[in-house]
């Protein structure tokens, strides 16, 4: 591990003057970037914690909306009374990562910066990652392939994102609110992260030095909804596949859909054709099923994860009978 210099942020305002410095990270909880410093596969001159500063709460917005702060824990949001009510969707996404220790500690916009569990990425006697190294290689692309993406890939990297909150979010049409030197802008969750294209080492669209402040939840109109999981074991696993699925009726009648896929492409992927396709039709096996197909419409397996095709499309049939089911 190299050495590195620590400070504590006092306020945003110190937190963004030390954050905006070259080499320098934002430490909030390090459930991640602590593991990537030890591996030596990150090596930050300087971590600014920013842990103590008021960005924790979470609380009603005028329009009906909900504000998540950026250093609110896992746990706390997924058990929040108007998370839980409003946005069961995402409290479901929440608690279906990680372990409750982790939960405990992670915190929102922590869990938006987790980088993928490639275990190429994570393994530095490995030469060739183009996400570590730029310019050296894929070694996935050869290599054991099982858990990565089937959507949006490259010649460069076919990663996966790790993080089942970012799928809800991407569902429910989440906006990241971030600070940097420019002032205050908002982030659309489904423009935050990036496709690997040939910059597999930028996994999301923020600038050097700025912090993320609050995701911003838009008022529910989705009455049903449902997180579905797809993993090798039942607790603390990254995703094979999973869904965020969420439904506004009209009777028997699809009037809305929102349909999000984790564990397939290198960043939370929305199936808008299947959203279209599902408006006005009804909530019939057929129906779903040609949503289904049309979610993977272009997509390209690898050696070892041909499965992932099948499992997404039952994936998204079963959680959106599921989420219909919903009372
Ligand atoms: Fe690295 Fe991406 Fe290839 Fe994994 S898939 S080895 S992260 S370049």
């Amino acid at each position: 591990m190299n050495s590195f210099s620590y400070v504590r942020a006092a306020d945003v305002a110190s937190a963004l003057r030390e954050g905006g410095a070259a080499g320098s990270r934002y430490l909030g909880a390090g459930t991640n970037l602590l593991d990537l410093m030890k591996g030596g596969v990150e090596n930050a001159e300087r971590l600014v914690d920013i842990t103590r500063l008021p960005l924790a709460a979470i609380a009603e917005l005028p329009d009906g909306g909900l504000r998540l702060g950026a250093c609110a824990s896992n746990s706390d949001a997924a058990n929040h009374p108007l998370v839980r009510t409003r946005y069961p969707l995402l409290s479901q996404a929440l608690l279906a990562g990680a372990s409750p220790q982790l939960r405990n500690m992670a915190t929102v916009g922590g869990n938006l910066l987790q980088r993928t569990r490639c275990g190429y990425f994570y393994d530095t006697a490995f030469s060739a990652c183009n996400k570590r190294h730029p310019g050296s290689g894929c070694a996935a692309l050869e290599g054991f392939n099982r858990m990565h993406a089937i959507l949006g890939a490259s010649d460069q990297c076919i990663a996966v994102h790790p993080s089942d909150m970012a799928v809800a979010l991407a569902a429910l049409e989440a906006v990241v609110r971030v600070r940097g030197a420019k002032g205050e802008r908002a982030i659309a969750l489904r423009d935050f992260h990036r496709l690997p294209g040939d910059t597999p080492q930028r996994d999301t669209n923020l600038v050097p030095g700025e912090l993320i402040t609050a995701v911003d939840l838009p008022a529910q109109r989705f009455a049903k909804s449902y997180y579905l999981k797809v993993r090798d074991r039942a607790s603390y696993a990254f995703a094979l596949v999973s869904v965020a699925a969420a439904l506004q009726m009209d009777g028997n009648r699809i009037r809305e859909a929102r349909i999000a896929l984790g564990g397939v492409a290198h960043k939370p992927w929305r199936a808008t054709q299947a959203e279209a396709l599902l408006a006005g039709s009804a909530l019939d096996p057929a129906s779903l099923r040609r949503a289904a197909a049309a979610a993977v419409e272009g997509a390209k397996p690898y050696r070892y994860n041909a499965f992932k095709v099948e499992l997404a499309q039952r994936a998204i049939v079963r959680a959106l009978e599921t989420a219909g089911a919903v009372t």
